[in-house]
This record gives C-alpha cells, structure tokens and sequence, in this order.
C-alpha cells in the first residue's frame, strides 16, 4: 500500500502574510496556495523546475493594482512576484519562488475590435490564435507568428519580444504594439504609447514613477546613443530584452515600449495591449523544396531569399523523420514525397503572399521557373501547396516540430538551453557547420530547423539531465554557443528571450549593462518584479545557468525504470501544447472547461512527476506496491478513509487532478511527446484505491458492461429505476446521473430471426475461401447493443447490401470501463480473455470490425499490454476496403452531410475522417467533418453526478454551436455512442450513425426510420 505523503503547507512562509492582506484587500481573482497548483506552476518548458510560493489569478486590471499597492507595503518589501501568461518559456522566464501573477486564467478578453483603423485591444492573457480567430471575419490578423501560438498569450509575446515564421516580412511582436496599459509596483496605473518631444517633456516634469522613469530612459538613449548603437546587433531580429536601440525612433517620437517588450516581466506587469493589425493575404502558396542533406537546404535558402518570397522554413532529417510519423503527417505526405534515391535528408519551405490569384500565380512561376532553372547541389525537387487548410497543416508540422523532438524513447531527450540563437543570414551556413561539428564533438544527436530568412536556428541537443555528466554539459555548451555567436556577429537569444540566460547579460552589454540596471531600478526600485532575469540589482550578480534547480536532478529520485513505466508523465517538457485556447480544438476538454492547469495533460503528468519522486524518496516502489497482496484490504482501506490524519496527504491532491480527466486520449494521439494521461491515471487510482475507499458509483460503472446483459433480461423493472423520479434519486445518491433507459429490441434475437449467425471460430473456419472473402463479423460494444440496438442491426443491413454475409461476434466485455476507473487488475483478466477470444476469431481472415469508435480503439491501446494480434477495424476502415461494392449515383446533386467524429477517433485513428470522406464520396455525398471539441460526455464521465455540470460546460461550448449551425449539411451523424447520448440528452436530438445513413442511401429512401419513435430526413 502506497504511503500517506504530506503535503507541504505555505503557511509559514513569508508570502502567507501578502496572501492575506490580499485576500482582505478584495483581491477578485483566486489564490492558489495548494502543493498541487505550486507543482504544476514549477515548470515552463525550460529545464528548470522552481516551486512558487503561491500563484495569483488576478480578474482584471484593479487586480493588478491591488498585488501591486501590496508590492509597496513596507512589511511585503521582501515579496517579489512574476507575471505569467501561457507558462510556455523556454528558459526559465516566468520561474520564481516568489508569488507567481497568472493572467492567462481570467485576463483573457478581447475588448475591442476597430476593422477601420485595424486596432485591437486586448488583456494581457488573450492567446495570440484566439485574437486571430476573433479577427478572421474582418480579414485582419495579428501578425507576429510562433509556434506555440494556440497557449502563448499576447502579455507573454510582448514581454518576450516574440515573433517567428515570417519575421522578414511583419517583423516583432514589438513592431505592432501600439500602446500598453502596466501597473507599475507602486500601483501606477499607466497607458504606455509612443510620445512627441512636448509630450515626452510633460511626462519628464511628472514627480512621480513615470517622470522618474521617462527622465532616466530618456537621458540614457540621449547620452549613451555611441554605445546603444555599438553594442546592440544590427539583426532582422534586433535585442529584445530593454530595447534601448529602439526607443528614439526614427520618426522622431519617444517610444518606452521599446523597453518594455521584451523585459520579461522584470519591469511592470502588463494589463492590456492596443495592437495594430494587418489584412491577411488574399492568397498564398507554398513550394517545398526537398535535399538530400541539410547543408545543401541551409545553402540553397539564401537562393531562395533572393527570389523575394514571404518567409522560408528549413527543417532537417531527423525533425523530417518524426514528422512522418505524427498526427499531423498523412495530411500533408504528398508534398514530401520519397525520391527514387532516397528519402530527403532537409526540407525548404518557401512561403508566397499575394493580394490576387494573378499576382500569386505569377510569383509562384518566378520562383518554380527560377528552381527549374537553377539547379542547385543537393536539390532534388520541390512540389507546391495551395489552399488554406493544406498550408495551414504544412504550418502545423513546422509549428509542432519542437514538441515532435522530445518524441524519443528513452530518457535521452532533447532540452532547450541554445535553442534559439541568431546570426546573420549569410553566417548561417558556416556557423551551423561549426555548432553542428560541437554537438557533434560531444556526441549528441540533436534535430534542428529554423527560420533560416532572419538566420535563427533551432536546436536542442538531447540529454538525459538526472546524468550528472549531462548536467554539465548545460554549461559547456552554452559557453561555447555563446562564443559561437558572437564569432559570427549574432546573439545566443534569438528568438525566445533571455530568461535565466540573463547570465550572460553584463558580458554582452559591457559598458550598457549599468545602464540597464539603472532603468531597472527606476521602474522597479525594490527588485520585486521576476528578480534574476536580465539584469541585477546594482552591486548583485545574476544568478548563473547552473544555479537554478535542474528538472532532472529532481527526476533522479525517481529513477529511469519508474519514469519508462509511467507512460510518459515523467517526459512532459512543458511545452504547453495541451493548453490550447480553441473551445473546437480536441486538446484538452478538461483544462479548456476549467482553466485550470492542474486539469491539463502537463498538470496531471507534473503531478504524477511529483507523486513518484515523493514515493521514490520514502523508497516506494510503485509497481511493487500495485503488485503486491492485500488481506486487509477493505478493512485498511475504511481505516485510512476515516482517519482524520489522512486528510492531509499529497495523494488526494493527485487524485483530484485525475478525477476530472474524461480519459479522452486526446493527449495521448496529440500530445507530441506521446504523454498519455488515462494510461497512467488508470495506474494511479489502481494505487490510491489500495489505500483509501472507492466512491460508490465506481463499482457501479466498472460493473455496468457485464451487467447489461441482465438488465436487458429485466428490461422492464430496469427502466423503472432508472426512468421513474425515485430511481433517478437514488442513482444520483450513488453518484450516477442521466442513465438512459433499454430501448424494447433485442439485438441478438432480432438478428437470429434474421439468420445472422453468432461467429465462432469453427463457423468461421468452416467458411470456404470465397465466403471467407463475402463475409464480416461485427464487434458490438455493449453499449451500442444495448442501449443503441438499431445502429447494429443498420451496420448488419449495410453488409448484406454490399452483398456480404455479416456475422455477429459472441458477447465480449471490453472492459475498458474497468481500465479508466483504475481497476486494472480486473481490467487485465478481462482484456486477456477477450483479445484470447478475439484473436480466435481473427484466425479465419475475416475481417472484424466494431461500432463505438473508443471502444474499437481500446483493442489497439488500453490492450497493448495483452498481446493480442488482430486487429477490429473502425467501420470506415473496413469500409475503405469494401468501397468497389458501393455504388456510385448516376450524377445529380452531390448531397452534403455532416459527421461529428468521435474526438477519441479524430485524436488517435489520424486517417479516420478522410476514410469515412471516401466512403461518402463514393455514395455521391459530400462529407463535412464539424469541427467540435470534446461532446462532454465521454464513455461513463458525464454520466456522473460530479462530473455532470463539466460535461455540460463542454458540450455548450463546442458541440451546441456546431450542431446549431450545422456545415450548409442536409444531415448530421455522429459516431460516438457517448456524443449521440449527450446530444440526446443535451438537446433532445437523435443524430444517426454513419451506418444508419448509408443503410438508408443503400436503400435510396429518403426517410430513416430511428429505432420506431423518431425519423430523419436525407
Ligand atoms: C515549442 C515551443 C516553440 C516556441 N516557438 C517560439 C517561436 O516560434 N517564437 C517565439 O518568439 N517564441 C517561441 N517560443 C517561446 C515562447 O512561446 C514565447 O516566448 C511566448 O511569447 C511566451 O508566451 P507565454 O504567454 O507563454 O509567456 P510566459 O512563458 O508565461 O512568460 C514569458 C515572459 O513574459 C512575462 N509575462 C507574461 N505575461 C506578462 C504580463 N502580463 N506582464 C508582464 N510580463 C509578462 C513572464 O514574466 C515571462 O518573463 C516557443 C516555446 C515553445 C515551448
Ligand atoms: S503534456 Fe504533452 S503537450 Fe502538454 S505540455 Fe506536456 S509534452 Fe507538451
Ligand atoms: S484524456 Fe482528455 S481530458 Fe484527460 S488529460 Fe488527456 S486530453 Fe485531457
């Protein structure tokens, strides 16, 4: 049995009493103090790992100013704070072991849109692809790109300076801010906008922080201009970090926005931000260009820079070769083909903008006509990418290339540490063959791409850092990349800012460094804002790379053989891509219903990091303990639960993080280090419920497939319970709500009247090759067949259409109920006797197939452990191969439908919705895939009463709109059984199965019956 850990208690520390005052000053937003939400604020996606004190969630500017005024009480002096946005840093930026300012949680609104004027503004934790969303239908768009831009927050990209793809063409986030409302640490309320020279006067005579601040920035850009022009870099993409070449412009207006993009929360807190937009391009195109190896696609993309594109992207072989194998790569395979000689070893990608097809066309021919007849060393070809959703997904692998690095077994991977540096373009080529030739020396692997127009490449070696020796080599490398840099007239940070890199500050900034220190101490005379970034305070040193907490020296605890058997939790690297903003996207419903971190994919796997290494400290060995026997089980379990000392223990922190996971599996298909959340949630709760007592309803719902059977045998007195007012009761007693009642249909005896067989192995086996080849055995979930007869019995009509001879498989429990609540024991002789069952009757070669698109794909996950070898196709799979049976329509008008796919399905079976595309296509119907997020309900999770009002959340923030205002469809589908019950539920709505359209297309009947009391037009 795993022990009691305590939680650690913050009531001693000196931010206790700040807290309070808060607290009592009216502070709006939340306080989060609790171990579990200190944990999960520990990381960015640096390898640092600092615990905050408590964290913030300020509500609004007022907010701000009251944890500023705060900041300015004598007795809280000592209190620093940093603000934080999408928490997605690279370099330990928004890290402190003060009070952490969170203002992505609530400080997220989108408060003005002027199409005249393109300007927005926005609070400082807008996402960066929110606001674009929000922009799309004036056609104008923010700008500055990168790569995490669905988590990156507007108040992070300004205070880093951030921009990206394209950064030749629209420059920096600096570039396009106009004004910026910060609250000073003395409360100071102040609108930041670039001022003329009288205006910049009145606000010098001002005697107060903002005449302190606009005198000292002012005298130092006036008298130490030599210098400021000396020392910052002439780049595409100039300093970031206190801009003091910027802020005397060449317009002659006075810009302190200079300084503050870019300060990384070392100078004010960021409220708001007045943005300048810009028309998105009427058209585009892409043209990939593929190498035989990656020195010749650096050397060739000055060539390409010349031909006046927009932006041009390299990738190399190893990003190129995780690529293949993501999520994202069957959309976009055929603008990377394999050559006859050989897969490409680098990729160009060469951008083109224009405001009409002709000029598009024409700029496009530039540039292929000039390849064609520009043969360069090493080019082999190229191919060309027009419209929006393909471009778009060519983006999407550039922009998950980072993530896709870290998709390495093993506990070698690669860290971010001068992943950012940049020199000038035509440095480039020679200055990665010598960083290449150090990584080289130091035999790392590495994978590397960039945005080779501005010369920023990106590169992150791969090293196991609970290895000492790995350890050091943070400080060898960087020193060495530092001195690369400058050898090549460049910066070490390029792109994503300085953070605990600060180190090398004063070495840069030489003679500037006392100046920037001085700017610091005018806006910030106390040090209180992100302390250790940029610069010190006078007579202070910043801290050094190799003095902030390493991640990996806390995961040494832990151990390898624990960190490879917890699916991943332990190889999170933070970088944020589970917080995506969109209520339509997949990743992830519960963080996106709840905005809070803990209930992400990273919250969860921090907070499994966490829990282990606590285990690992009192010698726990997980895995033994999940093992090991428990006479007293039930007798302990009563006593841990009703002991009061119980109460404090890490463990129920965890469990609280877990208990709001749907075990979705979106993380798992999408995440790009493959973290998967159910798989070690289901680990977890196996051991917290060996210590404490299991709520009521979670025997209920682990027992519930193999009770079906025998509640279809009393149908009646079932429905009684669970349709009358007093069955409902006493279910939500046992924390079950909505229970559909049993339709009045047996499937089994219904098909039986319809001589479709039971396929058992010597059935099958007796089949002669011919009918072997006619022939399909259906899967059936319990839930279908039970609760959703007539899809069944559709899919069986579908095959005897198709001129095939459909079987039915024996009852078999699934089990997967049994996995996602943690009962892995029962879960695994479960598994172990269907995938013994299901691969009997594999042996006949006759395809097999299942209905419920999560229940399918259980066989291919939660049972990877089984052995088991066949596999049960999804029904478009098995479709797919049938499609010469279906018929195609004598032209016509193509109708339109609509399929709301499963997000399990969409997230995990990448080629699913073009398959069930095809299969439409071949009917003479065009298939819109809705795009939706999570439904809400997610197997038994919205059935339960706790989980009830997140289900619903969830279901009106995605599927309610969409279904609202479906796609221009005659017809929407689903092919979930939980999604068709949520809808039912939610809006009184059958939505057929895609079985049940194509029966009635089949059928060519233009009213399909819905199990006897409701129909539906096609
Ligand atoms: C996979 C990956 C790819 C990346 N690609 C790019 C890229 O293409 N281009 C790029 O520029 N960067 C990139 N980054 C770095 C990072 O995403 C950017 O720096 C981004 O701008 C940070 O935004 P955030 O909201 O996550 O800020 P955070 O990480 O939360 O904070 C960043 C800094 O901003 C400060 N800050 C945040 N909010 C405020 C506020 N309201 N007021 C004052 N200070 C504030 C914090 O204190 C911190 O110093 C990448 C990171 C990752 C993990
Ligand atoms: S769970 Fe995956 S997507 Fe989320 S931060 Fe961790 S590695 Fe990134
Ligand atoms: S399974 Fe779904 S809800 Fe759970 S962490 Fe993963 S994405 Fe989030």
């Amino acid at each position: 049995m795993i022990p009691r850990l305590v939680a650690e208690h913050h009531n001693a520390s000196p931010a206790e009493a700040f807290l309070s005052y808060l607290a009592s000053a009216g502070l709006e937003g939340e306080i989060g103090r609790s171990a579990a939400e200190r944990n999960v604020f520990a990381t960015d996606n640096s390898i640092y790992q600092v615990e905050p004190a408590a964290i913030l969630f300020p509500r609004n500017t007022d907010d701000l100013k009251r944890i500023a005024k705060a900041l300015a009480r004598p007795e809280f002096a000592e209190i620093s704070v940093a603000p934080r946005g999408g928490g997605t840093g690279t370099n330990g930026q928004s890290l402190t072991s003060g009070v952490v300012v969170d203002c992505s949680r609530h400080m997220n609104r989108i408060l003005a849109i002027d199409p005249v004027r393109r300007v927005a503004r926005v609070e400082a934790g807008v996402v960066k692809d929110q606001l674009n969303k929000a922009l799309a239908p004036h056609g104008l768009f923010f700008a500055p790109e990168l790569s995490t831009s669905n988590r990156a927050t507007i108040g992070g990209m300004i205070s880093t300076d951030a921009c990206g793809q394209g950064s030749c063409l629209y420059g920096k986030t600096s570039n396009h801010v106009l004004a910026l409302r910060v609250v000073l640490t003395d409360g100071t309320d102040f609108l930041s906008r670039p001022v003329r020279e009288e205006e910049l006067r009145a606000l010098q005579a001002r005697r107060d922080r903002i005449g302190d601040i606009h005198r000292t920035v002012a005298r130092i850009t006036s008298n130490d201009r030599a210098e400021i022009e000396r020392i910052f870099p002439k780049l595409n993409r100039f300093m970031t970090g206190y801009d003091l070449a910027h802020v005397q412009r060449g317009d002659g207006a006075f810009d302190l926005n200079a300084v503050l993009c870019g300060s990384e929360g070392t100078l004010a807190m960021i409220a708001e931000a007045e943005l300048n937009l810009l028309p998105i391009p009427a058209c585009a195109a892409l043209v990939n260009i593929r190498y035989d190896n990656f020195n010749a696609a650096l050397e060739d993309a000055r060539n390409l820079v010349a031909l006046d594109v927009a932006s041009v992207e390299t990738i190399d072989e190893t990003v190129l070769r995780l690529a293949k194998g993501d999520i994202v790569w069957p959309r976009i395979a055929a603008f990377f083909p394999d050559d006859a000689i050989g897969p490409s070893n680098g990729i160009n990608i060469a951008e083109i903008l224009a405001d009409t097809p002709l000029e598009l066309a024409e700029k496009l021919s530039a540039v292929t006509t000039a390849l064609e007849n520009n043969p360069f060393p090493g080019r082999k070809g190229f191919t060309t990418t027009h419209g929006k959703a393909e471009i778009e997904a060519v983006w999407t692998m550039r922009k998950r290339a980072v993530g896709l690095l870290g998709n390495v077994e093993g506990p070698v991977r690669p860290v971010p540490f001068v992943e950012d540096t940049a020199v000038p373009p035509e440095n480039l080529a020679a200055y990665i063959r010598e960083f290449r030739a150090l990584l080289d020396s130091e035999g790392l692997a590495y994978g590397m791409f960039g945005h080779v127009d501005a010369g920023v490449l990106h590169v992150r070696p791969a090293l196991d850092l609970t290895r000492p020796e790995h350890a050091a080599l943070v400080r060898r490398i960087s020193d060495a990349v530092v001195a690369l840099t400058r050898k090549h007239g460049g910066v070490l940070w390029g792109e994503h800012g300085k953070g605990v890199r600060s180190e090398y500050v004063p070495a840069f900034f030489g003679p500037l460094y006392p100046r920037l220190q001085e700017i610091k101490a005018t806006f910030d005379p106390l040090g209180q804002l992100n302390p250790g970034k940029i610069v010190a305070p006078a007579g202070k040193a910043l801290p050094k790379i190799d003095e902030i907490p390493l991640r990996g020296a806390l995961d040494r605890d832990i151990g390898n053989d624990i960190r490879a058997a917890f699916d991943n939790a332990a190889y999170c690297n933070g970088n944020g891509g589970c917080f995506d903003f969109d209520a339509d996207g997949l990743m992830c419903p519960s963080y996106k219903a709840t905005r809070d971190r803990r209930f992400s994919p990273k919250g969860r796997a921090s907070l499994m990091r966490e829990w282990l290494r606590r285990l690992a400290e009192k010698g726990i060995d997980p895995r033994r303990e999940a093992a090991r026997p428990q006479p007293l089980g039930f007798v302990n379990r009563l006593w841990n639960s009703l002991n009061p000392a119980n109460r404090d223990d890490f463990s129920h922190e965890v469990r609280a993080a877990m208990d709001t996971c749907l075990a979705c599996k979106a993380c798992a298909g999408q995440c790009p280090v493959k973290v998967s959340v159910p798989a070690f949630r289901a680990k977890f709760l196996a051991l917290y419920y060996k210590r404490y007592l299991r709520p009521l309803k979670d025997p209920l719902v682990a027992a519930i497939e193999t009770t079906l059977p025998l509640m279809a045998r009393v149908r009646p007195l079932y429905n009684l319970v669970a349709g009358s007012s007093a069955g409902k009761a006493a279910m939500r007693r046992a924390g079950l709500t909505a229970l559909p009642t049993l339709p009045s249909i047996s499937v089994r005896r219904t098909l039986a009247r319809q001589n479709v067989s039971v396929a058992t192995p010597a059935r099958l086996g007796r089949l002669d090759e011919a009918a072997r080849a006619g022939a399909v055995v259906f899967v059936p979930d319990a839930f279908t067949e039970h609760f959703d007869p007539h899809v069944l019995l559709d899919a069986v009509e579908v095959a005897r259409l198709l001129g095939l001879t459909p079987f039915i498989a024996p009852p078999l429990v699934n089990g997967k109920a049994l996995h996602v609540h943690g009962y892995l024991g029962a879960f695994e002789k479960t598994a172990r006797r269907t995938a013994a069952a299901i691969d009997r009757l594999a042996e006949a070669g006759v395809p097999l197939v299942g209905i419920d698109p999560s229940m399918t794909l259980a066989f291919r996950s939660e049972y990877s452990g089984t052995g088991m070898k066949a596999r049960v196709l999804l029904p478009q799979e098995w479709l797919a191969t049938v499609l010469d049976r279906l018929p195609s329509p004598a032209g016509g008008e193509r109708k339109r439908v609509q399929l709301m796919a499963h997000c399990t399905e969409r997230t995990n079976a990448p080629v699913a919705t073009a398959q069930w595309k095809a299969v439409f296509a071949k009917l003479g119907m065009e298939l819109v895939v809705g795009e939706a997020g999570c439904c809400g309900m997610a197997g038994t999770f919205g059935h339960e009463v706790r989980n009830r009002a997140l289900s619903e959340t969830l279901y009106t923030m995605s599927w309610q709109p969409a279904l609202a205002t479906p796609d221009r469809a005659e017809l929407v589908m689903a092919t979930g059984y939980s999604c068709r019950s949520q809808v039912k539920l939610m809006d009184g709505v059958r939505l057929p199965h895609p079985f049940q359209a194509i029966r009635a297309a089949l059928q060519e009947r233009l009213t399909l019956p819905l199990g006897g009391d409701a129909t539906y037009d096609i």
